[in-house]
């Protein structure tokens, strides 16, 4: 798991909205799926999000932590 200023940094990084880039889904580029900070459960509300790891080793900063809409995170699994 990341730590909250971690998540925090990739939040305001983000801009509040998924960064995911993932050629196999649906949208082009980046997803910019507008999201709700309030809403870290994982859960499938609008503006749900997860803090996924790129390398899926959780290393412990901002570079490693990119925010993910629910749906993107779903998709992924
Ligand atoms: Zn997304
Ligand atoms: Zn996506």
């Amino acid at each position: 798991m990341f730590s909250n200023a971690v998540v925090q940094q990739a939040w305001t990084r983000s801009g509040g909205r998924c960064e995911c880039a993932n050629r196999s889904h649906q949208h082009m580029g980046r997803c910019n799926r507008a999201l709700v900070w309030e809403r870290r459960t994982g859960e499938s509300k609008p503006g749900a999000w997860v803090a996924e790891s790129k390398s899926s080793n959780f290393l412990p900063n901002a570079s490693d932590c990119e925010i993910t809409c629910w749906h993107c995170y779903s998709s992924s699994q």
